[in-house]
């Protein structure tokens, strides 16, 4: 029997992510995906039929599809990442690093590095399939385990052939730090480091901070897992931010991101690290906004790297465009090892092999 993988969202651009895959009769949904932009809606949940669904991270663009698909359907996720579901929706444990059986299908999880309960998920049929979801190995705050082999590698291609080091982007940061400033960020991923590097900067430059409750009451809840959960070091700077009360007239400010806009903060600067809605970078094309990176995503070396990790014979970058100079650059940088199709058929006989019959 062979395996298929449907990449039914989240192949050639930066959309939500949703694929299926149907071995042994059964068929798993790795991410749930919702709408990136405000207002839009999802085309990829109509009609979906699936024995059980995984969730890699809490991230709307990973999750936010869980309420447009029936209850019924059996739901896993981490503990951490459960808080961001629907209300009353029933879901099962996965680990945030090991193995149970989901349908028959032995599946096994490890930290991703990008956000507070994430995890990638490895799937044992024909050779291993590995999906990354959202994954990097540059967080200061959340470690990156090496998975096992697999054969096939659905990866975060999220920044494309961007490739600059994280220290880069520190840089540019603290060059804008002289002026009050409002970074909003999603309050369970990079919020959690950002508020450790800019508290450190904030006192060098004895500058008034503040950070939203919700990353605080975030840092406590990554502070309150095992210490292998997150990088050794840290726990006592953790502790510390924690306990420090945020400044009346902060000067540096960072907010849980609810799709704040400039008129909302009159006597801040906007600046954004990560993904810009068209809207943002509207703002940014008129000098509204500033943006400048945060590494949370593979930058491509890294995502090479990792595909060498695993041994792969064949990978997806998701989440990236696949035209153009985007497709030679990943051509380059891939080789064979390239998959750029919607559906892929994995034989048993040929799994561990570059020669997996691809259908469009
Ligand atoms: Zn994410």
């Amino acid at each position: 029997m062979s395996t298929h993988i449907h990449l039914l969202s989240g192949l050639g651009d930066k959309g939500p992510a949703a694929i299926v895959v149907e071995t042994n009769g059964k068929r798993l949904l790795l991410d749930a995906g919702g709408a990136l932009h405000p207002g839009e809606s999802i085309t990829w949940a109509g009609g979906l039929d699936v024995d059980a669904m995984l969730i890699s991270h809490d991230h709307i663009d990973h999750i936010g599809g869980v309420a447009e698909l029936p209850e019924t359907i059996p739901l896993y996720c981490t503990p951490l990442v459960a808080n961001a579901l629907p209300k009353h929706r029933a879901w099962q444990p996965l680990p945030a690093r090991g193995s149970l059986m989901v349908e028959g299908i032995k599946v096994t999880t490890g930290q991703a590095g990008h956000s507070l309960g994430g995890v990638w998920l490895h799937l044992d049929v024909d050779g291993g399939i590995f999906y990354s979801g959202d994954a990097c190995f540059e967080s200061r705050l959340f470690p990156f385990d090496t998975p096992p082999a697999a054969h096939t590698a659905l990866l975060d291609g999220s920044y494309g052939n961007y490739d600059q080091p994280q220290e880069n982007c520190l840089q540019a940061i603290c060059q804008q730090l002289e002026q009050p400033l409002v970074l909003p960020v999603p309050e369970t991923g990079r919020a959690l480091e950002m508020a450790l590097w800019l508290s450190e900067e904030a006192d060098r430059r004895q500058l008034p901070f503040a950070i939203d409750p919700i990353i605080r009451d975030n840092l406590a809840a990554l502070l309150a897992l095992p210490s292998d959960l997150r990088r050794p070091g840290l726990d006592s700077a953790i502790s510390a931010l924690l306990k420090r009360q945020s400044a009346s007239q902060p000067v540096l400010r960072l907010v849980s991101d609810r799709n704040d806009t400039p008129d909302q903060w009159p006597n801040y600067q906007l600046l954004h690290t990560g993904y810009l809605t068209p809207e943002r970078q509207a703002q940014l094309a008129a000098g509204e906004v500033r943006w400048q990176r945060w590494n949370v995503h593979l930058r491509a070396s890294h995502l090479v790297a990792l595909a060498d990790q695993l041994r792969a014979t064949q990978v997806v970058p998701l989440f990236t465009p696949l035209t153009g100079n985007c497709l030679s650059d990943w051509q380059q940088r891939l080789g064979q090892r390239l998959c750029t199709h919607r559906s892929l058929e994995i034989h048993p006989h040929t799994a561990g092999r570059s020669t997996a019959h691809l259908t469009v």
